[in-house]
């Protein structure tokens, strides 16, 4: 089998790019794209590269920043500009290959496996990308080339942002030669708690890593130490399959209510029907979720309230007596008792079910026969033939939805 060529493309400062190029007085500007500049904790979520040559870094609070360079232009974040510019770029893109992976919205993966008859070398390849996401948006591109995606995504993270050349390429043949004394931070999967461990038992760089072996980064663990130690040697079995953006994506439902929620309990009602829905969703498909999104917008529209973050569950699961503990947690964490006009849940982070893993252990779960059983008579009965005594109290719109939703059906 031929070498594969994977590319990951990178935008530069992303929506401090956008801004500026979509505002040419900004140019040459430091520029910060901030959530929100008049509150203590607006943190900034972009900056440009005359921002960053103050210090500005991403993740900063803003008044941090104001005080690194007293002149930063606060921008307030457009995303569906951002969304916008993102596609533009995939379309770009999809002139070379239908082989994409969005994998962030401003990192993009590329499959461009036999097609140096038609474009030439790589090298050419990534060239005229660079030039022409430039040309057409007005933002810089920086593009990693590896035989797989781990490759791609270290060449372009470690060497390609660091160089000005904006391209490098690792192989199976010179991975070790430039990652091994790359601190062990470097490592695409190592957090700063896994760092840490790592630190704990004398690995510092990649290459003190790469040289434990395989066996006893597993004991010590799981899944996790098998991992690192594939990343650490370069080796990744996945494939740019355009296929899997849609498994990323998840399950996932928003709704607007009827009228404004200010009751703790009956937000906390509504969600819990709705993470019932998604969840009985997730299982029609097979699936599991490792990871709930929750989204909660306010309802004052001139004055904009509402979060939206995400958790992940303590294990993979779609029954929503086990899911909704940590819709709850998130809910109490991060809303600020404003009222709530619209809500969201999604859990991402699919993986196919297996029977396996309920019966190991104990004995089958409670939670997924009842949640398999609820499937089951609704499927032959009607949805509202059977619902949560909770949907009878005021505030619960399962059985309104449930009417909107059996009116689309049929
Ligand atoms: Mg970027």
């Amino acid at each position: 089998m031929g070498k594969k060529v994977i590319f990951l493309a990178d935008m530069e400062s992303f929506y401090a790019s956008v801004e500026t190029a979509r505002n040419p007085s900004l140019r040459g500007k430091p520029v910060a794209v901030c959530g929100d500049p008049a509150l203590r904790h607006g943190i900034i979520l972009a900056a440009s590269r005359e921002a960053k040559a103050y210090g500005i870094k991403t993740g900063q609070p803003a008044w941090e920043a104001k005080r690194m360079c007293p002149w930063v232009v606060f921008i307030h974040p457009s995303m569906q500009t951002y969304i916008d510019y993102s596609i533009r770029i995939t379309r770009i893109f999809e002139q070379f290959s239908d082989r994409i992976l969005p994998y962030s919205i401003d990192e993009q993966f590329l499959d461009l496996t036999g097609l140096e008859n038609i474009f030439g070398s790589p090298h050419k390849i990534a060239a005229a990308l660079i030039e022409l996401v430039w040309e057409e948006t007005g933002i810089r591109c920086r593009i990693g080339m590896g035989e797989n995606p781990l490759q791609a995504k270290m060449a372009c993270d470690c060497f390609a942002k660091k160089t000005s050349g904006a391209f490098f390429e690792l192989s199976s043949n010179n991975y070790a030669f430039y990652t091994r004394p790359l601190p062990i931070k470097s490592l695409f999967g190592v957090g700063h708690r896994m760092e840490r461990n790592l630190n704990r038992i004398g690995v510092r760089t990649i290459g003190h890593l790469a040289a434990l072996p395989r066996k006893m980064l597993q004991r010590r663990w799981g899944v996790n130490g098998e991992v690192l130690w594939l990343n650490a040697h370069g080796i990744d079995y996945s494939t740019v399959d355009p296929d899997t953006a849609h498994e990323q994506k998840g399950v996932g439902h928003t709704a607007t209510l009827p009228r404004d929620y200010r009751r703790q309990q009956e937000i906390e009602l509504v969600l819990l029907e709705m993470t019932e829905e998604v969840c009985a969703r997730t299982r029609r498909l097979g699936k599991i979720g490792a990871t709930v999104h929750l989204y909660c917008k306010g309802a004052d529209f001139n004055n904009p309230t509402g979060f939206s973050r995400q958790k992940k569950l303590p294990e993979s699961t779609a029954t929503a007596a086990e899911v909704f503990p940590t819709v709850r947690t998130l809910f109490r964490q991060h809303w600020n008792r404003m009222p709530v006009r619209a809500v969201g849940i999604s859990l991402t982070g699919l993986t196919v079910y297996s029977q396996l893993k309920f019966s190991f252990g104990s004995c089958y779960r409670q939670e997924e026969i009842l949640a398999k059983t609820v499937d089951m008579v609704r499927e032959r009965f009607g949805k509202t033939c059977l619902f949560r005594a909770s949907s009878l109290k005021p505030g619960a719109q399962f059985l309104q939805r449930a009417g909107k939703i059996g009116g689309h059906d049929s």
